[in-house]
């Protein structure tokens, strides 16, 4: 028990760390000069959404593994708990990011499920905290997917690093650090794919849903990844998205206009 506080303490430490050097990074090689630090929502962003509903969430997530335990007994299967370390993660890792590529790409497609995506659309200025504005109902689906199975089939250390290397992943891909890694995007994320995905650019809508692994977005050919050119216009212009998180949260469950004509960057089930 004591190991496994040690060990989230460390792993807490490191994303603290993690988010101090992408923060300097952002401002040694900005990928938009003209982004302020403390741009528009980022007290929204860092407070609400980053501690509170993370926090209220992540209990919630367990609460529902504990119960979901009682009714079914599934923490007895100790196959995957038996691998190693590193085997865990890479497993849940490459199964959770292969999942979240199609529910994301399955979100830009329908009007419900995008609903629920448009708060993480709605960030104007794309940085290292941007991503960790999403819906609560969106991270409760997402987590619950990702989390339930590491805390019920893996070894606790798992979901300690798993949300680790999560927070330290959304937090690069959607840096303002001017990053050209080459040939590795082909494989690995990062900001100069992700940028493109936020940006409220016609060309750019409904591309690059890969979130870790890359690949996703090659083999199934949903790539923007113009050679020169910088994405320079996020957000949504067709909405009037609200700043308070209370607002945001509500706005979600507004009603549909049908008969207005949607530009939005998803296209519609209908
Ligand atoms: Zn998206
Ligand atoms: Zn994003």
């Amino acid at each position: 028990m004591e190991s496994i506080n040690t060990f989230r303490l460390l792993c807490t430490t490191g994303t603290v760390a993690g988010a101090m050097i992408m923060i300097a990074l952002e401002r040694k090689y900005p990928y938009s000069k003209t982004q302020r630090f403390f741009r528009e929502g980022f007290f929204n962003d860092f407070f609400w959404y980053t501690l509170v509903q993370s926090f209220v969430l992540g209990l919630a997530i367990s609460f529902l593994a504990e119960w979901v335990d009682t009714q079914t007994g599934w923490s007895r299967f100790t196959f995957i708990r038996e691998q190693h370390l590193m085997t865990q993660l890479a497993f849940f890792l490459i199964t959770h990011d292969f999942y979240i590529y199609w529910f994301h790409r399955l979100q830009h497609h329908s009007k419900t499920l995008w609903r629920i995506h448009e708060a993480h659309h709605s960030v104007r200025d794309v940085d290292w905290l941007a991503g960790m504005r999403s819906h609560s109902l969106e991270i409760l689906i997402n987590q619950s997917i990702e989390f339930l199975p590491i805390l019920l089939l893996g070894s606790p250390e798992i979901a300690v690093l798993k949300g680790t290397v999560d927070a330290l992943w959304g937090m690069y891909i959607h840096s303002n650090i001017d990053v050209h890694s080459g040939k590795l995007q082909y494989l690995i994320n990062g900001p100069e794919m992700h940028r493109w995905h936020h940006a409220d650019e016609e060309e750019a809508y409904n591309q690059n849903f890969s979130t870790k692994i890359a690949i996703w977005d090659w083999i199934f050919k949903t790539t923007y990844f113009p050679k020169g050119k910088k994405a320079s216009r996020y957000g949504l212009s067709e909405v009037d998205f609200p700043k308070n998180y209370f607002h945001q949260q509500a706005f979600a469950f507004r009603k549909f206009e049908d008969d207005v004509v949607s530009e939005s960057p998803v296209e519609t089930d209908s």
